[in-house]
């Protein structure tokens, strides 16, 4: 049988997901907010979890940091439907709370399943929560903000690209310029993807002399 993904997985998966019942935020949410843009996009963000504006609309990321967002999106030349936006939860802490440990980890399938219906090639993981979980790291997001990384996600390879939040840039006109700086090597890592696809890395490329050859040729 074929494994191939077809479009629409990823909307039979909401389907199913929009019933989620497996943590306490079940019964406080409004509404689940799965993921939403392109489901065949290259580059996909994943937030922390969805507010006020997110659980009464069912979209992630349409209020405040939503708005910036998209204006940096615009400003390398990009728009929201280009792109795939998640959030690490899928329903809102109530009172906009930090998301609970137990509530990451009821949701993370959920975000891992998308990332492998979605298949991008850069994942920006926006604050501390979705680099934490993504990265598989505890380091914060100060230190590895604009740091590309190669890992594994949804059984694919993938760069993970590391951003401040955009809640946290709309009042911090310094973290603003830092994310606008961040953001603009977004163009240059999905090129350089694109074109390692085409030549593959040196060290995957078939050396000239073989490794066994080289030694039986007394060349090491
Ligand atoms: N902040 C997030 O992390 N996600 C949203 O969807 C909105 C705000």
């Amino acid at each position: 049988m074929s494994t191939a993904l077809r479009p629409s997985d990823l909307a039979d998966y909401r389907d199913e997901a929009l019933g989620c019942t497996r943590c306490p935020l079940a019964g406080t949410r409004t509404q689940v907010v799965f993921g939403s843009g392109d489901p065949q996009a290259d580059l996909m963000f994943v937030g922390e979890a969805p507010g006020f504006h997110e659980d009464a609309n069912g979209v992630p990321f349409v209020g405040q940091a939503g708005k910036l967002l998209e204006r940096l999106l615009n400003g390398i030349g990009l728009s929201r439907p280009d792109v795939y936006i998640a959030n690490v939860v899928m329903c809102r802490p109530p009172g906009n709370r930090d998301p609970h440990p137990d509530e990451i980890a009821s949701c993370e399938s959920h975000l891992f399943r998308q990332i492998e219906l979605i298949r991008p090639e850069l994942v920006a993981t926006l604050g501390n929560f979705a680099t934490k979980l993504l990265s598989g790291r505890p380091t914060g997001i100060t230190r590895v903000h604009g740091v590309e990384q190669e890992v594994t996600l949804g059984g694919n390879r993938v760069t993970l690209y590391p951003l401040f939040h955009p809640a946290a840039a709309l009042y911090t006109p310094s973290m603003q310029r830092i994310l606008e700086q961040d953001f603009a090597r977004i163009p240059q890592l999905l090129g350089a993807r694109r074109s390692e696809e085409v030549t593959p890395p040196v060290s995957q490329q078939e050396p000239a002399v073989g490794a066994r050859q080289a030694v039986q040729l007394g060349l090491f």
